[in-house]
């Protein structure tokens, strides 16, 4: 191996370890601000919060805005960090030392949502409803 392909070779092994670091599974928690992008105060720092479509409107729910957050999901990159996918649940909010998934509720109909917005039923705009677990989690 000559030196040219030495340090080629050794770019390409960073190369891997950057995408393997990126994936490695992680827990934040903090105060989450809300917005676009999301932000939430952790105790090593502030982290901007991403995620799939589904989950950037729960980071974007006024409602949660200020409370304490929990997220598993993955570094993307420092400084920001990727929510794991909506359908696996991993959005929490602590409170009164509960653990508490995140959901929306219409009341008329019964059914219940993992995104803010309106009921599919009935248009009306759904209710935050905070829970240790659900009946109808799929
Ligand atoms: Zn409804």
């Amino acid at each position: 191996m000559n030196r040219r392909q030495l340090l080629a070779f050794l770019g390409s092994a960073a190369v891997s370890a950057r995408v393997w670091a990126a994936e490695t599974a992680a827990t934040v928690r903090g105060k989450l601000a809300t917005g676009s992008p999301a932000r939430l105060v952790t105790a090593a720092g502030p982290v901007e919060l991403t995620g799939d479509t589904p989950s950037l409107l729960v980071l974007g729910d006024a409602r949660l805005n200020g409370v304490e957050f929990e997220a598993n999901g993955a570094m993307a990159e420092p400084g920001k960090f990727r929510v794991d996918p909506i359908h696996k649940r991993n959005m929490f909010v602590h409170k009164d030392g509960k653990r508490l998934m995140i959901s929306y509720w219409c009341s008329v109909c019964s059914i219940r949502t993992w995104q803010p917005g309106s009921c599919l039923c009935c248009q009306d705009e759904t209710e935050l409803d905070l829970g240790e677990s659900f009946e109808t989690v799929k």
